[in-house]
């Protein structure tokens, strides 16, 4: 497919237009889910866009394969990369074929899921709750530096939920961490390795 990527630039500037007004006019009622991870893959470009022409959409990766039969160029372009993730993509097991009925047979290190660095409930406070003064090139920047998604093993991100010193990171940066501070702080914070890929 074709795909022209000043479009996507626009499409791009189009959600990123659409975040402002929500903040400008602090519409709490908006989801801003809906507008944030269309944003995230459009100033991505082509990888992230699928759809068939001229219907362009964000391509979402919930629980993409280790053996890369969907995604696999993505999976490359994500902003971090664990080191555990890393193994399953080099191991390839592919889910096609390992469910029993309802059941995924893939072990937990086998199974990859793409995680809001910052996650989005952090997000949501760090743009209505810290910041109503901004002007719309701050957000720019804002969700420049925190907006990150990174491909984890389910088992990393069942360590990543669990509490320990009475704080859970599902949802939460680790306390000592500030916003504009390193966005994969949890990861650092949960001894789970990896990098940029
Ligand atoms: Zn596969």
């Amino acid at each position: 497919m074709q795909l022209d990527q000043s479009r996507i630039e626009r499409l791009a500037e189009s959600y990123f237009e659409h975040l402002w007004i929500i903040i400008r006019d602090d519409d709490r009622g908006a989801n801003l889910r809906d507008f944030l991870d269309p944003w995230w893959s459009f100033s991505k470009g082509y990888p992230f866009v699928g759809g068939k022409h001229p219907h362009y959409s964000q391509r979402t990766m919930n629980n993409p394969c280790a053996c890369g039969h969907e995604h696999k160029e993505r999976l490359r372009r994500l902003d971090w990369i664990s080191d555990g993730a890393a193994a399953a993509k080099a191991r390839k097991v592919c889910k096609n074929g390992m469910k029993d009925g309802k059941n995924d047979l893939r072990s937990p290190a086998d199974r990859l899921i793409v995680d809001h660095s910052v996650p989005l409930a952090k997000i949501y406070q760090g743009i209505f709750v810290d910041h109503l003064d901004w002007e719309k090139e701050d957000l720019r920047k804002f969700l420049g530096h925190h907006m990150k998604r990174a491909l984890l093993t389910s088992e990393e991100d069942r360590v990543l939920d669990q509490t320990r010193d009475g704080q859970s990171l599902k949802s939460e940066m680790p306390r000592d961490w500030k916003w504009w501070g390193d966005p994969f702080a949890r990861y650092h914070a949960r001894g789970i390795a990896g990098g940029t890929p």
